[in-house]
């Protein structure tokens, strides 16, 4: 058949000789023929390897469908949960989500029994410290984990780490820039698993603490300011971390907010003490880190009044908080029952050596100094909360992982516990605050914070009602992201 059609294409030209249009010349000719049949030879291997390209893309994505059936759907909305659920993944995203009996599952899909489970959306933490994994010494651990073991080994393990409990995507609040930029991007290409990361890079502050130079960059003046958003920026990081603020003058803050809103960066502020909530407020932060306020029994009135201002003003989107509360209302419970310090969860991927080296600083947590005034603020965590809350503040559920104590593997479905169980806030309005809202503010919520038609599927799953027991997320079943089963 090779012959005959290249025959066929060699004919042309002889048809010219016939014609008179080309003098016959018989090596020209036979030189043609080879030159048309090895051209005919080549074409058809492309056509090959293509066809073949197709025939296996379309069978991977036939064998790359996926259905979870039968457990009881929440989907990040709010609404009733559905029960008896179909969620048809296809690739990385979710295709349809529905009842049994109205779902078709597509043939050849690889079928997923989710009954007597409960499913939700992977969970967001918006507030973790990949470079640090519970260490009690931040002085010895920032001198001995420096890039490159920290971008090659700590905050690959504490991603993975957080992955494995069922974190899907969180934001990290401080590290080097250039290994933050290198860790979410080997994330994205898959090459390490994590959850998607939100990364800000190095903090902004009026000063680094001497030794903090990598991960902390001071800003001098109004326009030095905006150079640092800039150099950020440019570098690629997902949001501005500020700290510190009250120490800056207000013209550096309002360069810092404006010049982040200008690159469409978000910002997101300390609000450890009064003042830095004020100039927060002031120069329009995002979104507001931890209860604050130290051992101080609530927010002062000024406060208040100036969030309220704030969260009637639709135009201006939801004013967001992550009061990272699990951190000192549970450090009571962890001095006195430190067994929980001694589940390995926290072991994966690192070496023995860094193993020993954590275990070794919180032999004795009655005794950390970092820990002694939490006592003290632990009766005030709840009225804040409930301050803010009624104020029309939307909270996110964040953890601080990676501070004295704190496991990325443990922290976040602590954070989940303490609003449901101490503080009796709604189940489902807890999973939406580590889900849907945090989506909403990272700028992805067409992608991500549902499960439902169209977004990629980052879907979780626990054994029994989560809604009763809200402390089932300490073990998650089933973990998936970008429909790429994990656990
Ligand atoms: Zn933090």
């Amino acid at each position: 058949m090779v012959c005959v059609l290249s025959w066929v294409i060699s004919n042309r030209y002889l048809q010219k000789i016939a014609k008179g249009s080309v003098r016959f010349n018989f090596k020209l000719t036979l030189r043609t023929y080879i030159y048309l049949l090895s051209k005919f030879y080549n074409d058809m291997r492309k056509l090959i390897i293509l066809l073949c390209f197709i025939t296996s893309y379309t069978s991977w994505a036939q064998t790359n469908v996926k259905a979870l059936v039968g457990g009881t759907l929440i989907d990040g909305f709010g609404s009733t949960p559905l029960q008896n659920s179909v969620i048809i993944i296809e690739g990385e995203r979710i295709k349809k989500v529905g009842r049994m009996g109205e779902v078709e599952i597509p043939k050849g899909a690889e079928i997923i029994s989710t009954e007597g489970m409960s499913v939700m959306p992977g969970l967001w933490d918006m507030h973790t410290h990949l470079m640090l994994n519970g260490h009690s010494d931040y002085t010895h651990w920032d001198k001995t984990y420096k890039p490159p073991i920290l971008e090659k080994v700590i905050m690959p393990s504490s991603a993975h780490q957080l992955l494995m409990a069922g974190v899907t995507s969180a934001r990290d609040l401080g590290a080097p820039l250039e290994a933050s930029i290198n860790v979410r991007d080997r994330i994205n290409r898959g090459e390490i698993p994590g959850p998607t990361m939100y990364m800000s890079g190095p903090f902004i502050q009026h000063k680094p603490y001497p030794g903090t130079e990598d991960f902390r960059w001071g800003v001098n003046g109004e326009a030095d300011a905006r150079n640092k958003i800039k150099k950020l920026a440019k570098a690629g990081v997902d949001f501005i971390k500020l700290i510190d603020q009250d120490e800056m003058t207000m013209e550096e803050v309002n360069a810092v907010v404006d010049e982040a809103h200008k690159n469409n960066l978000k910002v997101v502020g300390h609000s450890h003490r009064p003042e830095e909530i004020r100039r927060g407020m002031k120069a329009g932060v995002d979104c507001f880190e931890h209860t604050g306020l130290s051992s101080a029994p609530e927010y002062p009135e000024d406060i208040m009044d100036m969030i309220k201002e704030r969260t009637a003003q639709m135009n201006l989107g939801p004013l967001f908080w992550t009061p990272t509360v699990e951190v000192l209302y549970n450090y009571n419970y962890i001095r006195d029952n430190p067994e929980q310090l001694d589940n390995d969860s926290w072991h994966l991927d690192l070496p023995d050596s860094i193993i020993q080296d954590i275990k070794g600083s919180i032999q004795q947590p009655g005794q950390l100094p970092y820990f002694q005034l939490n006592p003290i603020r632990k009766p005030t965590l709840e009225r804040k909360m409930k301050q803010l809350k009624d104020a029309g503040v939307v909270l996110l559920i964040g953890t601080d992982s990676g501070v004295p104590l704190k496991f990325h593997s443990q922290s976040t479905w602590n954070e989940l516990d303490v609003w449901v169980n101490e503080f009796g806030l709604d189940p489902i309005y807890t999973l939406r605050a580590a889900s849907y809202w945090p989506s909403v503010l990272m700028g992805v919520d067409k992608d991500y914070g549902t499960v439902s038609a169209g977004k990629y599927a980052d879907i979780i799953a626990v054994k029994g009602d989560v809604l009763r027991y809200i402390s089932l997320l300490q073990d998650v079943d089933m973990v998936i992201k970008h429909g790429k089963r994990y656990k």
